[in-house]
């Protein structure tokens, strides 16, 4: 018998709060629980064609990638026919998997709501905040995930994520939606990989967080008449890496009345920052930025390779960090330079990009030190560097291991 998952129930926990139930055919051992999506809004009336939209797009991938099979009673009409081309959006960014598995649904359902507000994936880093600035006309929601990059079990950080966005909202008079799910963990992303260890890495970072996240949001576009969702692209064109966020999967992305939109993939990291010095500038609104995604007790560490390279991108736009989030230390120039010769940051996420904008848009008449050495460095030697550097760090922790053996 053909590998198969089937949606066997989609239940209230309560009025705020739904839970999927999956069976599948022996042997896929890739889930560790029910998936669940919790909602600051009352989802009781939202038809099961949209309800089942969060788990569906964060289990479809798994079934084109592995070629299984999906049953299902109730689907939307327009997320139904956007599929394929989703699956496209994903065949044309891993070329060197077949993609398979075909969707069998009983009732396919058309679903119309009102079309009066649009939303934006909020996290309140560069990449979010100039996507806003992009839509301001619009004025998007603010919608913040917790259960992504911000575990289920970290009460601290989600408080400094949701306090960010609320100020956020507040200075831009827009709203914010908080959706709470374990849709990154209900499943053995890991074990999933495996199978293409090849060419995927990670599961989440490479192939689910983009389609995943878009999904969960169908049923508040349903309560709020969303018309348009926006997540905001992480890289660019000129960014050849295979990524789960990719203009070519999520432009592809429909249900209902709602159409997700890859937003500002035109505008490298750089050019986003100075997209924000101009809003900054223009209307006095003040923006503070979350970039940091390594300090579990506070707000920007200042010392990671991201906090370090948008403070420094935001001091070559000649912005005082200070006013955007970071505790600015005199020196961080010196930081930089020796994380960089020393190869102590491993540059993923595209952060070697990050650096090469930030070169590119050093001026000839450029006067501060810093900026004269970085327009001379040779960044490729930073990334060989990283590569000595970690296999020596190995090494010593390896030997430590066996001392205290
Ligand atoms: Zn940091």
């Amino acid at each position: 018998m053909r590998k198969y998952i089937k949606v066997n129930k989609i239940k209230f926990k309560d009025n705020f709060t739904v839970e999927y139930e999956i069976e599948h055919s022996e042997g896929l051992e890739y889930f560790n629980r029910n998936m669940y999506v919790k909602y600051d809004n009352n989802i009781s009336n939202i038809p099961e064609s949209i309800l089942v939209i969060p788990l569906l797009s964060n289990l479809l991938p798994i079934c084109w990638f592995l070629d299984i099979n999906l049953y299902l009673k109730e689907i939307d009409k327009d997320f139904y026919l956007s599929l394929e081309k989703i699956k496209g959006g994903f065949q044309s960014v891993y070329n060197q998997i077949n993609m398979g598995g075909h969707i069998y649904v009983e009732k396919v359902i058309e679903n119309n709501y009102k079309r009066v507000n649009s939303a934006l994936l909020f996290s309140g880093g560069v990449d979010s905040v100039s996507s806003y600035i992009n839509n301001v006309k619009k004025n998007p929601l603010l919608v913040i995930v917790r259960g992504a990059d911000i575990s289920l079990e970290d009460s601290k950080a989600w408080k400094i994520c949701t306090d960010v966005a609320l100020d956020f909202s507040k200075n831009n008079n827009t709203k914010v939606i908080q959706i709470e799910s374990n849709f990154k963990d209900f499943l053995k992303g890991k074990k999933i990989a495996k199978n293409f260890e090849e060419v995927i890495w990670h599961w989440w970072p490479c192939v689910q967080h983009g389609f995943g996240f878009c999904g969960l949001i169908a049923p508040i576009s349903y309560t709020e008449g969303i018309s348009d969702l926006y997540i905001a692209s992480s890289f660019t064109e000129e960014t050849n890496i295979p990524w789960g966020s990719d203009p070519r999967i999520e432009n592809e992305i429909k249900w209902g009345e709602t159409q997700v939109h890859h937003d500002n993939f035109n505008r490298n990291r750089q050019e986003k920052i100075k997209q924000i010095s101009n809003y900054v500038n223009k209307t006095g609104n003040q923006i503070k930025l979350r970039v940091c995604w390594e300090n579990p007790d506070g707000f920007n560490c200042c010392k990671c390779e991201k906090c370090s390279t948008t403070m420094i991108a935001l001091m070559l736009e000649n912005l005082d960090p200070k006013k955007f989030g970071f505790e600015l230390n005199d020196k961080i120039y010196e930081h930089s330079k020796r994380c960089l010769t020393r190869g102590e940051w491993n540059f993923t996420h595209g952060g070697i990009d990050s650096w090469d904008y930030i070169k590119k848009n050093i001026s000839d008449s450029e006067k501060r030190e810093f900026f004269i050495w970085l327009k001379n460095y040779d960044l490729n030697l930073a990334v060989k560097k990283h590569h000595v550097f970690y296999n020596k760090l190995r090494k010593k922790i390896v030997k430590t291991l066996r001392t205290l053996k």
